[in-house]
Protein backbone atom coordinates (compact mmCIF):
# COMPACT_ATOMS: atom_id res chain seq x y z
CA UNK A 1 0.00 0.00 0.00
CA UNK A 2 1.57 3.46 -0.82
CA UNK A 3 0.36 6.18 1.19
CA UNK A 4 0.52 9.39 2.65
CA UNK A 5 0.57 12.81 2.78
CA UNK A 6 1.28 16.23 1.46
CA UNK A 7 4.36 17.22 3.74
CA UNK A 8 6.45 20.37 4.32
CA UNK A 9 9.80 21.30 3.21
CA UNK A 10 10.27 24.36 5.73
CA UNK A 11 14.15 24.60 6.90
CA UNK A 12 15.15 22.86 4.01
CA UNK A 13 14.06 20.55 1.33
CA UNK A 14 15.28 17.42 2.55
CA UNK A 15 12.89 17.79 5.18
CA UNK A 16 10.24 16.56 3.53
CA UNK A 17 11.78 13.11 3.64
CA UNK A 18 11.73 13.56 7.80
CA UNK A 19 8.27 14.78 8.24
CA UNK A 20 6.77 11.75 5.67
CA UNK A 21 8.54 9.09 8.12
CA UNK A 22 7.58 10.39 11.28
CA UNK A 23 3.80 10.30 9.59
CA UNK A 24 4.87 6.71 8.20
CA UNK A 25 4.25 7.72 4.38
CA UNK A 26 5.16 5.43 2.16
CA UNK A 27 3.92 8.26 -0.71
CA UNK A 28 4.59 11.91 -0.18
CA UNK A 29 3.57 15.33 -2.30
CA UNK A 30 5.68 17.99 -1.58
CA UNK A 31 5.89 22.18 -3.15
CA UNK A 32 9.22 22.45 -4.12
CA UNK A 33 8.74 26.32 -3.02
CA UNK A 34 6.73 28.86 -1.51
CA UNK A 35 3.84 28.05 -2.84
CA UNK A 36 1.94 31.39 -2.76
CA UNK A 37 4.59 33.59 -4.17
CA UNK A 38 5.66 34.08 -8.14
CA UNK A 39 9.38 33.55 -6.92
CA UNK A 40 11.47 30.17 -6.65
CA UNK A 41 14.68 30.25 -4.82
CA UNK A 42 17.59 28.17 -6.77
CA UNK A 43 17.93 25.06 -5.40
CA UNK A 44 21.65 24.55 -4.11
CA UNK A 45 24.00 21.61 -5.11
CA UNK A 46 23.74 20.52 -1.92
CA UNK A 47 20.10 20.49 -1.16
CA UNK A 48 19.58 18.16 -3.86
CA UNK A 49 22.14 15.91 -2.77
CA UNK A 50 20.84 15.98 1.02
CA UNK A 51 17.28 15.41 -0.81
CA UNK A 52 18.09 12.49 -2.91
CA UNK A 53 20.11 10.84 -0.18
CA UNK A 54 17.48 10.93 2.57
CA UNK A 55 15.28 9.84 0.19
CA UNK A 56 17.39 7.09 -0.63
CA UNK A 57 17.72 6.17 2.94
CA UNK A 58 14.24 6.23 3.99
CA UNK A 59 12.34 3.01 2.23
CA UNK A 60 10.23 5.61 -0.01
CA UNK A 61 10.16 4.75 -3.72
CA UNK A 62 11.11 8.07 -5.48
CA UNK A 63 7.91 6.76 -7.64
CA UNK A 64 6.02 7.16 -4.80
CA UNK A 65 6.88 11.03 -4.88
CA UNK A 66 5.25 13.88 -6.32
CA UNK A 67 5.58 17.72 -6.35
CA UNK A 68 2.40 19.97 -6.75
CA UNK A 69 2.75 23.04 -8.56
CA UNK A 70 2.45 26.67 -6.73
CA UNK A 71 -1.01 28.19 -6.62
CA UNK A 72 -0.28 31.64 -8.94
CA UNK A 73 -0.29 29.93 -11.91
CA UNK A 74 -2.82 30.22 -14.12
CA UNK A 75 -2.25 27.76 -17.39
CA UNK A 76 -5.67 28.58 -19.21
CA UNK A 77 -4.92 32.92 -18.49
CA UNK A 78 -6.47 35.20 -21.56
CA UNK A 79 -3.54 37.56 -19.72
CA UNK A 80 -0.62 37.70 -22.20
CA UNK A 81 1.29 38.37 -19.19
CA UNK A 82 0.09 36.03 -16.67
CA UNK A 83 0.16 33.31 -18.91
CA UNK A 84 3.71 33.78 -19.36
CA UNK A 85 4.69 33.93 -15.99
CA UNK A 86 2.64 30.64 -15.48
CA UNK A 87 4.20 28.47 -18.35
CA UNK A 88 7.41 29.82 -17.10
CA UNK A 89 6.68 28.75 -13.64
CA UNK A 90 5.71 25.42 -14.88
CA UNK A 91 8.89 25.38 -16.89
CA UNK A 92 10.73 26.01 -14.04
CA UNK A 93 8.91 23.58 -11.53
CA UNK A 94 9.72 20.45 -14.67
CA UNK A 95 13.22 21.48 -14.39
CA UNK A 96 13.24 21.53 -10.49
CA UNK A 97 11.67 18.11 -9.67
CA UNK A 98 14.08 16.94 -12.64
CA UNK A 99 16.90 17.98 -10.38
CA UNK A 100 15.67 16.30 -7.29
CA UNK A 101 14.39 12.89 -9.14
CA UNK A 102 11.05 13.43 -8.53
CA UNK A 103 9.04 11.61 -11.38
CA UNK A 104 5.46 13.84 -11.08
CA UNK A 105 4.83 17.16 -11.15
CA UNK A 106 1.09 17.75 -10.57
CA UNK A 107 -1.15 20.78 -12.07
CA UNK A 108 -4.10 22.32 -11.94
CA UNK A 109 -5.67 23.38 -15.17
CA UNK A 110 -6.25 26.94 -14.66
CA UNK A 111 -9.61 29.35 -15.08
CA UNK A 112 -10.25 30.85 -18.79
CA UNK A 113 -11.50 33.96 -16.89
CA UNK A 114 -14.80 34.22 -18.70
CA UNK A 115 -13.38 34.21 -22.17
CA UNK A 116 -15.07 30.42 -22.56
CA UNK A 117 -13.37 26.93 -22.45
CA UNK A 118 -12.44 26.18 -26.12
CA UNK A 119 -9.91 29.75 -26.02
CA UNK A 120 -8.75 28.80 -22.24
CA UNK A 121 -8.26 24.94 -23.68
CA UNK A 122 -5.99 26.33 -26.58
CA UNK A 123 -3.81 28.08 -23.99
CA UNK A 124 -3.21 25.60 -21.72
CA UNK A 125 -2.36 23.00 -24.49
CA UNK A 126 0.27 25.29 -25.85
CA UNK A 127 1.40 26.00 -22.08
CA UNK A 128 1.66 22.34 -21.63
CA UNK A 129 3.08 21.59 -24.58
CA UNK A 130 6.11 24.06 -24.44
CA UNK A 131 6.71 22.75 -20.67
CA UNK A 132 7.01 19.32 -21.55
CA UNK A 133 9.87 20.45 -23.82
CA UNK A 134 12.34 20.63 -21.45
CA UNK A 135 14.63 17.70 -21.40
CA UNK A 136 13.83 15.73 -18.68
CA UNK A 137 11.91 12.83 -17.98
CA UNK A 138 9.21 14.50 -15.13
CA UNK A 139 5.92 13.58 -16.10
CA UNK A 140 3.06 16.39 -15.92
CA UNK A 141 0.29 14.98 -14.28
CA UNK A 142 -3.16 17.10 -14.91
CA UNK A 143 -5.50 16.85 -11.56
CA UNK A 144 -9.08 17.20 -12.29
CA UNK A 145 -10.70 20.10 -10.80
CA UNK A 146 -13.44 21.49 -8.46
CA UNK A 147 -15.32 22.92 -10.92
CA UNK A 148 -15.47 26.32 -10.11
CA UNK A 149 -16.80 29.21 -12.38
CA UNK A 150 -14.45 29.07 -15.17
CA UNK A 151 -12.10 26.70 -14.41
CA UNK A 152 -11.10 23.75 -16.70
CA UNK A 153 -11.42 19.89 -16.66
CA UNK A 154 -13.61 19.08 -13.74
CA UNK A 155 -15.68 16.54 -16.12
CA UNK A 156 -13.44 13.42 -17.46
CA UNK A 157 -14.82 13.81 -20.39
CA UNK A 158 -13.02 17.05 -20.76
CA UNK A 159 -10.13 15.89 -19.21
CA UNK A 160 -10.01 12.99 -21.42
CA UNK A 161 -9.96 15.53 -24.75
CA UNK A 162 -6.94 17.30 -23.12
CA UNK A 163 -5.22 14.97 -22.48
CA UNK A 164 -5.47 13.41 -25.85
CA UNK A 165 -4.21 16.58 -27.22
CA UNK A 166 -0.75 16.94 -25.07
CA UNK A 167 1.99 15.59 -27.07
CA UNK A 168 5.03 13.73 -26.40
CA UNK A 169 1.99 11.64 -24.55
CA UNK A 170 4.91 9.89 -22.60
CA UNK A 171 5.51 13.40 -20.55
CA UNK A 172 1.70 13.50 -19.18
CA UNK A 173 -0.44 11.70 -16.67
CA UNK A 174 -3.28 12.02 -14.60
CA UNK A 175 -3.93 12.80 -10.82
CA UNK A 176 -7.55 12.35 -9.41
CA UNK A 177 -8.62 14.27 -7.04
CA UNK A 178 -11.51 12.36 -4.54
CA UNK A 179 -12.30 15.94 -3.30
CA UNK A 180 -12.61 17.44 -6.44
CA UNK A 181 -14.41 14.80 -8.65
CA UNK A 182 -17.22 15.06 -5.69
CA UNK A 183 -17.95 18.07 -5.75
CA UNK A 184 -18.03 17.95 -9.35
CA UNK A 185 -20.92 15.82 -9.08
CA UNK A 186 -19.32 12.32 -9.14
CA UNK A 187 -20.76 10.52 -6.87
CA UNK A 188 -17.98 8.10 -4.27
CA UNK A 189 -20.05 7.36 -1.44
CA UNK A 190 -20.45 3.81 -2.08
CA UNK A 191 -18.54 0.99 -2.85
CA UNK A 192 -21.06 0.44 -6.77
CA UNK A 193 -20.76 4.41 -6.79
CA UNK A 194 -17.03 4.37 -6.63
CA UNK A 195 -16.39 1.58 -9.39
CA UNK A 196 -19.03 3.38 -11.49
CA UNK A 197 -17.14 6.43 -11.37
CA UNK A 198 -13.87 5.07 -12.02
CA UNK A 199 -15.31 3.33 -14.80
CA UNK A 200 -16.59 6.62 -16.15
CA UNK A 201 -12.54 8.28 -15.81
CA UNK A 202 -11.09 5.00 -17.58
CA UNK A 203 -13.80 5.49 -20.76
CA UNK A 204 -12.68 8.89 -20.62
CA UNK A 205 -9.37 9.40 -18.94
CA UNK A 206 -7.56 5.71 -18.64
CA UNK A 207 -6.95 4.10 -15.95
CA UNK A 208 -3.33 3.60 -17.51
CA UNK A 209 -3.01 7.43 -16.82
CA UNK A 210 -3.72 7.50 -13.27
CA UNK A 211 0.17 8.45 -11.80
CA UNK A 212 -1.04 9.50 -8.44
CA UNK A 213 -4.40 9.74 -6.11
CA UNK A 214 -5.38 12.72 -3.90
CA UNK A 215 -7.35 11.56 -1.63
CA UNK A 216 -9.60 13.65 0.47
CA UNK A 217 -12.93 13.78 1.80
CA UNK A 218 -14.85 16.71 0.82
CA UNK A 219 -16.36 19.32 3.03
CA UNK A 220 -19.48 19.85 0.38
CA UNK A 221 -22.14 18.34 -0.91
CA UNK A 222 -22.00 16.29 -4.14
CA UNK A 223 -21.94 18.84 -7.39
CA UNK A 224 -21.37 21.86 -4.99
CA UNK A 225 -18.33 22.87 -6.80
CA UNK A 226 -16.42 23.74 -3.59
CA UNK A 227 -12.80 22.95 -3.21
CA UNK A 228 -13.24 22.59 0.35
CA UNK A 229 -10.95 19.44 1.39
CA UNK A 230 -12.06 17.53 4.77
CA UNK A 231 -10.66 14.62 6.87
CA UNK A 232 -10.78 10.96 5.95
CA UNK A 233 -14.20 9.38 6.60
CA UNK A 234 -15.41 12.96 7.94
CA UNK A 235 -16.67 14.20 5.19
CA UNK A 236 -19.41 14.26 2.78
CA UNK A 237 -17.86 10.72 0.50
CA UNK A 238 -17.61 9.28 3.96
CA UNK A 239 -15.79 6.25 5.27
CA UNK A 240 -17.40 3.71 2.71
CA UNK A 241 -16.44 5.69 0.00
CA UNK A 242 -13.16 6.75 1.18
CA UNK A 243 -12.30 2.47 1.76
CA UNK A 244 -13.56 1.97 -1.75
CA UNK A 245 -11.58 4.00 -2.96
CA UNK A 246 -8.11 2.90 -1.47
CA UNK A 247 -9.16 -0.78 -1.89
CA UNK A 248 -8.97 -0.06 -5.64
CA UNK A 249 -6.17 2.03 -6.10
CA UNK A 250 -4.27 0.10 -3.70
CA UNK A 251 -4.94 -2.91 -6.47
CA UNK A 252 -3.48 -0.61 -9.22
CA UNK A 253 -0.48 -0.20 -7.11
CA UNK A 254 -1.06 3.75 -7.28
CA UNK A 255 0.38 6.42 -5.18
CA UNK A 256 -2.48 7.64 -2.49
CA UNK A 257 -1.29 10.93 -1.17
CA UNK A 258 -3.96 12.96 1.29
CA UNK A 259 -4.20 17.28 1.34
CA UNK A 260 -5.95 17.03 4.47
CA UNK A 261 -6.57 19.90 6.73
CA UNK A 262 -4.95 20.04 9.87
CA UNK A 263 -7.09 21.58 13.03
CA UNK A 264 -8.40 20.73 15.92
CA UNK A 265 -10.71 17.75 14.86
CA UNK A 266 -7.38 15.87 13.32
CA UNK A 267 -3.99 15.92 12.04
CA UNK A 268 -2.18 14.51 8.98
CA UNK A 269 -0.60 11.93 11.34
CA UNK A 270 -4.38 10.73 12.28
CA UNK A 271 -5.34 11.04 8.80
CA UNK A 272 -2.86 9.01 7.48
CA UNK A 273 -3.30 6.45 9.82
CA UNK A 274 -7.17 5.96 9.52
CA UNK A 275 -6.86 5.97 5.57
CA UNK A 276 -4.42 3.28 6.11
CA UNK A 277 -6.53 1.59 8.38
CA UNK A 278 -9.99 1.68 5.95
CA UNK A 279 -8.65 -1.90 4.61
MN1 LIG B 1 -4.26 20.36 -6.45
MN1 LIG C 1 -5.63 17.72 -5.03
ZN1 LIG D 1 -8.48 20.92 -3.80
Amino acid sequence: MLIGCHVSISGSIDMAIDNAVKRKCSAFQIFTRNPRGWHAKELMDQDIKNFKEKLKSSKIDRFSTCAHMPYLPNLSSPKKDGFEKSVNSLIEEVERCGKLGIPYLVTHLGSHLGTGEEAGIKRLVKGLTKAAKVKNDVMILLENTAGQKNSVGSKFAQLGEIFNELKPSKRFGVCFDTCHAFVSGYDLRTEKNVKETFKEFDKHVGMEHLKILHLNDAKGEIGCNLDRHYHIGLGNIGEEGMAAVVKLIMKKNIPIVLETPIDDTRDDFENVRIAKGLV
